[in-house]
């Protein structure tokens, strides 16, 4: 890490990124009670962007009462369904306005391009806000009959789990904060938000026009920090009801030991190792760039990345020749050039981490048939990275590597979908897959047979809030999205009238 200043022309998001970050607590910008900060770096540059607190134990501890007395003041418990709503499309609406500014934001601390973080990430915000602000009137129990003797009046009431403590990951950084926030605001929560270290200053800008709308003091909390110390004193605080994560399966199997101490809900978004499936009567024309972006898109660092690809012979080489070609296309760069297409990965650690596991699948006998290599220069760039020669017992197709790395294998003719399925299935993790074929049965029956929380058929990666997103097996705990991602964030309470 260098420290030098970053060059921005924009006024605001200069003065932004040189002031002096401090944690948001009931309702005021504090000083972390350790005075510490910590450095935060464009990964692109390798340059220090600015600075942020490092809050720990006493002042996840004030934010947690903070959370806790706003969550029992009348000002949020009685504040009718339809007033959070507004509260939530106010803040979405004043993201949409700030878009431009975030978007930079968060390009320059995650690497992102800016298109992305401007189309992905802050659009998708505005969305999920959105989204869940319908949720906040619509959330509502049933009334059901008792068979017991007598007559009854029985019925169900939803009501919020609690102080939630949101721990979110770097990958996309304003996305996943929100992604929690909201559902936790529509259900009627309030909350403890985390992020994560290397990337946590578009949750500032989050909180900082949440403050702005108008939010009661204490239903949102910002901590900045480390794992270590703020994360782990999070999952550790028994004022805590729930914790809402997505970030490693190491991680998720801390969380749920440490909420072992007072039974915390949980809902876990983990990793991911994720197949891909071609037949030989897929598109192809829309196959093979779907295939390619779905691990070479954000660097290969989503949860859902495409990682293991299953091609049918027939066209495997012609599916290989189409990955390849794209992968050398792929302009690698700065986020905030325009020209970039792929951005850095997080940090030196990270890029370290991928260079191992595209080593080790060199030792294992795998072939490299494009990428394998770092990019030198400043910041941490990766070159797009194919494996052929790949067996099911190597480290580079069971772990997840959170990179730009394909491993392609083949399928033949006499390859039941039993047995294909069960190749998809040999891994720790569930989050998502894909089948391309245009034969419908096809389709389906290998839809049935993948422990996969997501199946999409003829398409890649993408979320849809309307649609349930979480894992099987080691991919995580509960569902986000929808109906269930909302309700994950409230206890239900059965009512027995006796008339
Ligand atoms: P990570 O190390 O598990 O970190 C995620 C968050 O947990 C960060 O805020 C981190 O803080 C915090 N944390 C670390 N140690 C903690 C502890 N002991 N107690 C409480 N919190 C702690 O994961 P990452 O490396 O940042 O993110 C990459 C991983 O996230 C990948 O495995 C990826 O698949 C997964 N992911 C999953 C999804 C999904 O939806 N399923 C989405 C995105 C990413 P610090 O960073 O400050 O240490
Ligand atoms: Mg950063």
């Amino acid at each position: 890490m260098t420290e030098t200043t970053p060059v921005v022309t924009d006024d605001n998001i200069r003065a932004f990124l040189t002031t002096d970050h401090q944690l948001f607590i009931d309702g005021r910008w504090v000083a972390p009670s350790s005075q510490r900060r910590i450095p935060t770096e464009n990964p692109a540059t390798g340059e220090v962007l600015s600075h942020v607190a490092a809050g720990d134990a006493t002042d996840i501890d004030r934010a947690v009462m903070a959370a806790r007395r706003a969550f029992e003041s009348p000002d949020w418990t009685y504040l009718p369904p339809a007033e959070r709503a507004k509260l939530m499309f106010r803040l979405a609406d004043a993201l949409e306005a700030a878009a431009e500014e975030i978007a930079v934001i968060e390009s320059l601390d995650n690497g992102m391009p800016l298109s992305s973080a401007r189309d992905r990430a802050v659009t998708g915000a505005v969305e999920s806000l959105r989204y869940y602000a319908g949720w906040a009137t619509k959330l509502g129990g049933e009334t059901t009959t008792p068979s017991q003797p007598g007559e009854w009046l029985a019925y169900t009431v939803r009501e919020p789990v609690g102080v939630v403590g949101l721990i979110v990951p770097w990958n996309s950084p304003l996305l996943m904060a929100v992604n929690k926030l909201a559902p936790a605001l529509a259900a009627g929560c309030t909350v403890v938000l985390k992020p994560a270290e290397l990337t946590s200053l578009s949750a500032i800008k989050l909180t900082q026009l949440s403050e702005a709308v108008g939010f009661p003091p204490g239903v949102i909390n910002l901590v900045t920090g480390t794992g270590a110390e703020a994360g782990q004193a999070l999952i550790d605080h028994p004022g805590v009801d729930k914790i809402s994560f997505t970030g490693s399966t190491a991680t998720g199997k801390r969380i749920v030991a440490a909420a072992a101490g007072n039974m915390k809900r949980i809902t876990l978004e983990l990793g991911g190792k994720s197949p891909t499936f071609i037949f030989p009567d897929a598109d192809l024309s829309r196959a093979i760039p779907a295939a390619a972006m779905s691990i070479f898109g954000h660097t290969g660092q989503v949860c859902a990345a495409g990682s293991r690809l299953y091609v049918h012979r027939k066209v495997f080489d012609a599916v290989l020749e189409g990955i390849v070609y794209r992968a050398q296309g792929l302009v690698v760069g700065d986020g905030m050039d325009p020209a970039t297409e792929i951005g850095p990965v997080i940090s030196e650690g990270q890029r370290n981490r991928i260079i191992d596991y595209i080593d080790s699948g060199r030792d294992d006998a795998a072939e490299v048939v494009v990428g394998g290599s770092a990019i030198s220069g400043p910041g941490y760039f990766i070159e797009p990275t194919v494996f052929l020669e790949t067996r099911h017992s190597m480290r580079i197709v069971q772990e997840e590597i959170f990179g730009p790395v394909l491993c392609a294998m083949p399928f033949d003719d006499d390859e039941d979908l039993d047995t294909l399925a069960s190749r998809g299935n040999d891994t720790i993790y569930g989050l998502s897959a894909s089948v391309w074929t245009r034969d419908i049965s096809t389709a389906h029956r290998l839809a049935r047979r993948l422990k996969s929380g997501t199946v999409r058929i003829n398409s890649a990666l993408g979320v849809d809030y309307a649609m349930p997103f979480g894992g099987y097996k080691q991919s995580g705990w509960g569902r986000e999205n929808a109906r269930v991602g909302v309700e994950n964030y409230t206890e239900v309470k059965s009512v027995f009238v006796g008339l």
